[in-house]
């Protein structure tokens, strides 16, 4: 996928460790998956994807703006949207739940994956 991806980033490793104590199987990097799940669990149907704040431009200020650059900046942002739009709209034609969990999110991790938690046991 794109450059910028790194494979085992901390928010990640958060998410993973939170499900794998809880005893969740997941598929890490699911390529088979449109847009690589982030973390995937099949038995639950279940696509999570960790964005980064800064990459997905989340609104909580943690991300910044680029100082130079900024139009190529903001198409490379665009695009980024519109790519996880995409993903999650195929992913949720093929009968799959998609989550996000933000970065920043993940400070209190237990709150940040209670809404995850919820689905997993709906
Ligand atoms: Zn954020």
């Amino acid at each position: 996928m794109q450059a910028n991806r790194r494979r085992d980033t901390g928010p990640e490793l958060k998410v993973r460790r939170f499900l794998h104590a809880r005893g969740y199987r997941f598929r890490v990097d699911y390529g088979r998956l449109p847009g690589r799940p982030d973390v995937a669990l099949p038995k639950h149907r279940l696509a999570i994807f960790v964005h980064g704040c800064y990459w997905h431009r989340h609104g909580c200020g943690r991300g910044g703006q680029p100082r130079t650059n900024a139009e190529f900046w903001q198409a490379k942002f665009d695009r980024n949207a519109d790519r996880h739009e995409r993903n999650a709209a195929a992913l949720r034609q093929l009968g799959w739940r998609v989550v996000v969990v933000w970065e920043c999110s993940l400070r209190d991790v237990e709150g940040a994956m209670a809404p995850v938690l919820a689905l997993l046991r709906a």
